[in-house]
């Protein structure tokens, strides 16, 4: 089994639980205004890797991963290349014993049946936007999907953090995430919110790619506006970092 992989990280710490393995796929059906990572996009793009390989990379630092991390399969979007993606969790569980993230934007998870789940021990679902047509503006995909997605990981007790990308002028309506707030906090499975201040670091790589980038003038948000965020996600009583 081959697939393209973008990148991959040792030592991860901010894409679950504990320092981990970080795999990102190649692929992603969105486009989001703010995406850091364009360079994500072609599921033709990265590096052509087989099962062992990825399998050997994962295994050498598997006793250090088991002390508190785990492995992330992130992208791109992971799930555009599916059927690696389950193959390197369900190996890394079965062989290796580590815990298994997927960090996902859930557009394309409608396609997979429950158990395919199984091999997950912990889902970390983008949510971009909780208002349809500013999601579609913002991402140029449809939203209904996504919050599909998180109604079915709440059926199936699937623990899950929500990460939502705060963008001034796209995402800091104070209406729009007082909706978040309450979606979020109606399914019953969700562990942590983390709001993550939007940044430019990926500029550059739009240049590169010859694609024009829209956020050229917008700032990051004011810690005011940041911490105004964190409040609603909170004021629901959700645990937010
Ligand atoms: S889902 Fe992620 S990788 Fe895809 S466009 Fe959005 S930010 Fe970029």
């Amino acid at each position: 089994m081959i697939a393209n992989i973008h990148s991959s990280l040792t030592g991860g710490a901010v894409d679950g639980p504990g320092l981990r393995f970080v795999l990102f796929m190649s692929g992603c059906q969105m486009r989001c205004l703010y995406c850091h990572n364009p360079d994500t996009w072609d599921r033709q793009g990265g590096t052509q890797r087989t099962i062992d390989e990825v399998m050997a990379d994962i295994g050498k630092v598997s006793l250090f991963l088991k002390a508190g991390g785990g492995i992330t399969v992130s992208g791109g979007e992971p799930l555009v290349q599916a059927e690696f993606v389950h193959e390197v969790l369900r190996r890394c569980k079965e062989e290796l014993g580590l815990h298994t993230a997927l960090d996902t934007n859930g557009l394309l998870a409608h396609r997979l049946p429950d158990d395919w789940f199984d091999v997950v021990d912990l889902v970390l679902l983008d949510i971009k936007q909780i208002d349809p047509d500013k999601h579609k503006q913002l991402t140029s995909t449809p939203l209904q999907p996504v919050l599909d997605f998180a109604h079915r990981l709440a059926a199936m007790k699937k623990p899950m953090w929500v990460r939502y990308v705060l963008v001034p002028g796209y995402t800091d309506d104070a209406g729009d995430v007082d909706k978040l707030a309450e979606f979020v906090s109606s399914l019953g499975n969700v562990e942590r919110v983390e709001v993550l201040p939007f940044h430019k670091m990926g500029e550059y790589k739009w240049k590169d790619l010859g694609l024009h980038y829209e956020l050229t003038d917008t700032e990051p948000a004011s810690e005011e506006t940041t911490e105004r965020v964190r409040q609603q996600f909170s004021a629901r009583g959700l645990t937010v970092v």
